[in-house]
């Protein structure tokens, strides 16, 4: 499927577009596409008043630019947490719908999807989801391969990759889910952790894309 405008939106804000210049050919690898037609893209977006476009630097989002990406991803986690909660999807499968249907949630169909909703604060996947002003909240996460032998936190979020979801939902993990590092397998060897009554084996890959609350060295 070729990227709509949308699609470019969301991906600048995702690469840090809001606060500073993203390159062109960042773009293009996280939307799998030429540089060529990135860029072309870029000039229209532009045009459009979504984004400042400084050739060979980098572009950053507008006002206006940073509201368009900020209600996507508001329509994209609402949906989520409908999908969950009330179609009993999985992780994998409430990501890849709401990846189409943010594109047509018009701001009465979030809003009152949100009032239904009773206002949730997070995704099924832990990333905060925007109120209408386009506020959200912000905590102090840390990734789960930063913990050391001994250490417990809690699972507060996981990057929304569809392998990474399947393979998570498939041990067992879930967001609030309490952890334990029991054992660390050398040269970025496997995490073994004890979650609830059982152990399990991460991935160090997989360790890398969790956040877990900040453990406070005392
Ligand atoms: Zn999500």
């Amino acid at each position: 499927m070729t990227p709509n405008k949308e699609d470019y939106i969301k991906a600048i804000y995702h690469l840090g577009g809001a606060d500073g210049l993203v390159g062109t050919k960042q773009i293009a690898d996280a939307l799998n596409i030429s540089l060529a037609s990135v860029s072309e893209m870029l000039g229209k977006l532009g045009r459009d008043g979504l984004l400042e476009y400084e050739a060979y630097k980098g572009s950053k989002l507008t006002e206006k630019g940073l509201q368009m990406a900020l209600a996507l991803i508001r329509g994209h986690r609402l949906w989520e947490v409908f999908l969950i909660r009330h179609l009993d999807y999985s992780w994998r499968e409430a990501h890849e719908d709401a990846e189409l249907l943010e594109h047509i949630s018009p701001q009465r169909l979030t809003s009152r999807l949100d009032k239904f909703l009773n206002f949730p604060a997070y995704c099924p996947h832990g990333s905060a989801i925007p109120n209408s002003d386009g506020q959200m909240n912000k905590s102090s996460l840390q990734s789960l391969d930063q913990l050391s032998v001994g250490e417990s936190s809690n699972i507060r979020m996981v990057v929304e990759d569809n392998e990474l979801m399947d393979y998570l939902q498939g041990l067992g993990i879930e967001i609030g889910s309490s952890v334990t590092v029991i054992e660390i397998g050398a040269y970025e060897g496997p995490f073994t952790l004890a979650l609830k009554d059982r152990q399990i084996q991460l991935s160090h890959k997989a360790a890398c894309q969790i956040y877990v609350d900040q453990v406070t060295q005392s």
